[in-house]
C-alpha cells in the first residue's frame, strides 16, 4: 500500500547508489531524518536534481507514508531554497557540512524533532545570509550538548549560584563554577574565562540576537579549544567534516579580514 506523504526539509548528505540512482538523507519537518532512494537522477533534465544537490531545503513529496521504516521515494517537489552563498564558498560549506553532520549524529531516523529542524534551518539562514560562520557553528554545537544528553548548567555557578565573574567548567560539579570556588576542582578545565564567558552566552542566545558579536581570532580560538573539550568528554565523535574546518584555519587567514575587538552585543552601541 502506498500514500501521498509531503514534509519540509533539508538535506544532509547524499550519495551516488549504482550508476545511475542516489541515496539521500533528509532531515524532514515532519518524521526527522529519512533515508530516501531516487531512481535515474544522473539523466539529463532529471526535475528533482537542483532539490537534492547539498545546502537546500524544499518541500518533498513522495510515495510512502514518511512514518514507514526503510527507503522512501521522492516523486515530486516544490518551494526549493538552495543555501547559495554556502554552496559556493568552500568556508561556508565547511561549516555547514560540520553542522550538517552533527544533526545527522545527534538524532536517530525517524526522530521527530520539529524543534532541531527549525534551529538546524536558522542556523543554515543566518549563515548563508552572511552572519559569522564560526559563532554559529560555536552556538550550535553548545546548544545541540542536549540532543547528545548532556545538560550542563551554565547559568550559575554549581556550588554556590554566582551568576558573575570570572568562571571556569567542572566535569566534576557538571556545570560552571565561580573563581572562589575554583578550588573544589582541581581537575576543572582551566579554560580561558573569555571563553566561559562566551560558551555561557551561547548556551541560551537565540539566533536573532547575534548580530552585534564579533570575536578577535584569539578569543574564537579559546572558545574552539573550551568546546572541543566538552565534545571530547562527552560526545566523543570525530567527524571528518570538523577535521576539515580545524585545517581550514591554517589556510583560511590568507583571504582573512583584518582582527576585530571582541563584541558581547550591540546594546553597547546603541546606548553611546
Ligand atoms: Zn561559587
Amino acid at each position: 500500500m502506498s500514500q501521498l506523504a509531503e514534509s519540509k526539509g533539508i538535506i544532509l548528505s547524499s550519495r551516488n547508489y549504482k550508476e545511475k540512482d542516489k541515496l539521500v538523507k533528509i532531515f524532514t519537518e515532519s518524521a526527522g531524518k529519512m533515508m530516501f532512494y531516487v531512481k535515474g537522477i544522473h539523466r539529463q533534465n532529471q526535475p528533482l536534481a537542483p532539490a537534492l544537490l547539498p545546502f537546500t531545503e524544499a518541500t518533498y513529496i513522495g510515495i510512502g507514508t514518511f512514518k514507514n521504516e526503510g527507503l522512501s521515494f521522492i516523486t515530486s517537489v516544490k518551494d526549493v531554497h538552495a543555501f547559495r552563498h554556502i554552496q559556493e564558498d568552500i568556508f561556508l560549506s565547511g561549516y555547514g557540512t560540520y553542522l550538517l553532520n552533527l544533526v545527522d549524529a545527534a538524532i536517530e531516523d525517524h526522530q521527530y524533532d520539529p524543534h532541531l529542524f527549525h534551529f538546524t534551518q536558522l542556523a543554515l539562514n543566518r549563515m548563508d545570509q552572511g552572519d559569522d560562520a564560526e559563532i554559529i557553528t560555536n552556538i550550535f554545537e553548545v546548544q545541540l550538548l542536549q540532543r547528545f544528553g548532556i545538560a550542563p548548567i551554565w547559568t550559575h555557578c554549581v556550588v554556590c549560584g554566582e551568576t558573575q565573574g570570572k568562571f571556569d567548567y567542572s566535569s566534576k560539579y557538571g556545570g560552571v563554577i565561580c573563581e572562589k570556588h575554583w578550588d573544589m576542582d582541581h581537575h576543572r578545565y582551566h579554560a580561558d574565562p573569555r571563553a566561559v564567558y562566551f560558551v555561557r552566552m551561547f548556551s541560551a542566545i537565540s539566533y536573532d540576537k547575534i548580530n552585534g558579536i564579533s570575536l578577535k581570532e584569539e578569543t574564537k580560538q579559546a572558545i574552539r579549544q573550551l568546546i572541543d573539550q566538552l565534545y571530547e568528554e562527552y560526545v566523543g565523535i570525530h567527524l571528518k567534516s570538523k577535521k576539515f574546518i580545524d585545517q581550514m584555519k591554517s589556510w583560511e587567514h590568507v583571504l582573512k579580514v583584518p582582527e576585530k575587538e571582541d563584541k558581547p552585543t550591540t546594546e553597547d552601541e546603541k546606548n553611546d
